[in-house]
């Protein structure tokens, strides 16, 4: 599922891979999977759908929405009909997209990073276009870097392999379906004519905009609604279904009454840094590095120019630095820096820190084992330590999992023996040198 980026045009023959999440497969439990937007709604609907106590509302849309001290309340209405329906419930998450009635109608004001350039959208048919590229196998993506677009990129993706294209660049301010050649612009991007048919062209101003706050009370922001940026290296929904995971566990914890509303201010410490930090150092810094790199070097300044431009691929490590983690989160054991999308992948097991997959002493993976809440995991060897968290739990109310089996490989792999996950997979805390209750105490956060 990588990419690759080509200087000029797509067909110059100057190109790198680009993006190659496949090298960070070993840390995840999942192999990577690309998804066409339209396929990942269906996706998500159906495991609604299979969820019983969701009631789904298609075709429903929010008009209103108040909130109290013990409940929120949505006013929805069916498109098309007059009759209203009140919602209430003791949190409301707005999920919402970029132009969020939820954020605007809870008056969180956005932050917003203005690129003053406008985007075109295009998606358009080709089988010629999947023809032409067949001679860079294996692709998903096709970034295109060209002076005049100072960093912007010209960006062609796959939508269903082999026919269906999406396509997004920098237009001129004032650009209209009508007063553009819009295959004019797909041809010059490709470096040669080619058959195609527009499918759609639609248009959006670039900026990357993130809510003041993802929590006002009993509401709470998630996805696009709390963070929106160009689509930049396939952050969007990613950040968004990242969000959802944290935001979770903690309203669950909350509703089953293990933990109190302290715990829900954790979920805008954590996730909105993280955002900040994609957007900072990665989406804004991919821009300026590639707008530095194109002012300076040409193929006619530079006699070594086709080497420059592979360095930039050999030295490029976007894709081990992307390790989004809560290191130094009030919930999770004390560690210097703050949570951001900055880490590097290892299997080294640290607080806030995502956990990586790792082999039990049947061979199992640990994944298969981790539990909806609190998994203590141990090589068993110290019974002492494993009584003290199945007491300290119970003390606390907290549901635990305890999964004592963990491999030699594993422990040399974590360089521990004792770890602590949270219900999103993330480690709490480390080692047996911490105290059980204050584990969970912090976890939770709770004062110990
Ligand atoms: C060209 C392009 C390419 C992209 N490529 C990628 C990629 O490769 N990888 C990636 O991770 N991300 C990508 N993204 C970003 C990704 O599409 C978004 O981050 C993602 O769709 C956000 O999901 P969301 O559910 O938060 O918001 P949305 O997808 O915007 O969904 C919000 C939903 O809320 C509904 N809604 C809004 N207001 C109301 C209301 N008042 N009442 C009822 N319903 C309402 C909307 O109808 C919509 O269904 C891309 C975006 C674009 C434009």
């Amino acid at each position: 599922i990588g990419g690759m980026t080509s200087y000029g045009t797509l067909l110059s023959g100057l190109n790198y891979d680009w993006l190659n999440r496949a090298k960070v497969a070993p840390f995840y439990a999942q192999p990577n999977a690309r998804l066409p937007q339209y396929k990942t709604e269906q996706v998500l609907r159906d495991r609604a759908r299979s969820i019983a106590n969701i009631d789904l509302y298609l075709g429903y849309e929010a008009v209103d929405l108040t909130q109290d001290d013990r409940s929120a309340t949505l006013t929805i209405k069916e498109r098309g009909s007059l009759a209203l329906k009140n919602i209430t419930a003791d949190y409301l998450v707005g999920a919402d997209g970029s132009k969020s009635f939820v954020r605007t109608k809870a008056e969180i004001p956005e932050v917003l990073s203005e690129h003053n350039r406008m985007m075109a959208l295009v998606v358009f048919t080709s089988t010629h276009l999947h023809e032409l590229l067949k001679v860079y196998p294996g692709k998903a993506f096709y970034n295109v870097l060209h002076p005049d677009f100072q960093g912007y990129w010209q960006f062609f993706g796959r939508v269903d392999h082999g026919t269906n294209w999406f396509f997004h660049a920098p237009v001129p301010l004032g650009t209209t379906k009508e007063n553009h050649d819009f295959v004019a612009m797909l041809h010059s991007a490709v470096g040669q004519k080619f058959e195609l048919e527009l499918d759609y062209v639609g248009f959006w101003d670039l900026r990357v905009a993130v809510a003041k706050t993802y929590s006002k009370g009993r509401i709470f922001l998630a996805g696009d609604a709390a963070h929106s940026h160009p689509p930049y290296g396939g952050y969007g929904i990613n950040t968004g279904l990242e969000d959802v995971r944290n935001l979770g566990w903690k309203l669950s914890a909350c509703l089953k009454g293990w933990a109190s509303a302290l715990l829900l201010d954790s979920y805008d410490a954590e996730r909105r840094p993280v955002f900040q930090s994609t957007a900072a150092d990665f989406i804004e810094k991919f821009i300026a590095d590639d707008d530095d790199f194109l002012s300076n070097f040409t193929p006619e300044n530079c006699p070594d120019f086709r080497k420059m431009w592979q360095n930039r691929n050999e030295n490029a490590d976007e894709v081990m630095r992307f390790e989004p983690n809560y290191q130094g989160s009030s919930i999770v054991a004390p560690a210097s820096g703050r949570p951001s999308a900055k880490g590097f992948h290892s299997h080294h097991a640290k607080a806030g820190h995502h956990l990586s997959p790792q082999l039990c002493a049947d061979m199992s993976s640990i994944y298969d084992h981790l539990g909806r809440d609190f998994s203590l995991l141990t090589d068993g060897s110290d019974q002492d330590l494993i009584a003290n968290y199945r007491q300290a739990a119970t003390d606390l109310g907290l549901p635990l999992k305890v999964i004592d089996t963990l491999s030699p490989q594993a422990v040399a792999a974590y360089e521990t023996q004792v770890i602590l996950v949270r219900p999103d997979h993330f480690v709490t805390s480390t080692g047996n040198r911490i105290k059980a209750r204050d584990a969970f105490c912090r976890a939770i956060g709770q004062a110990h």
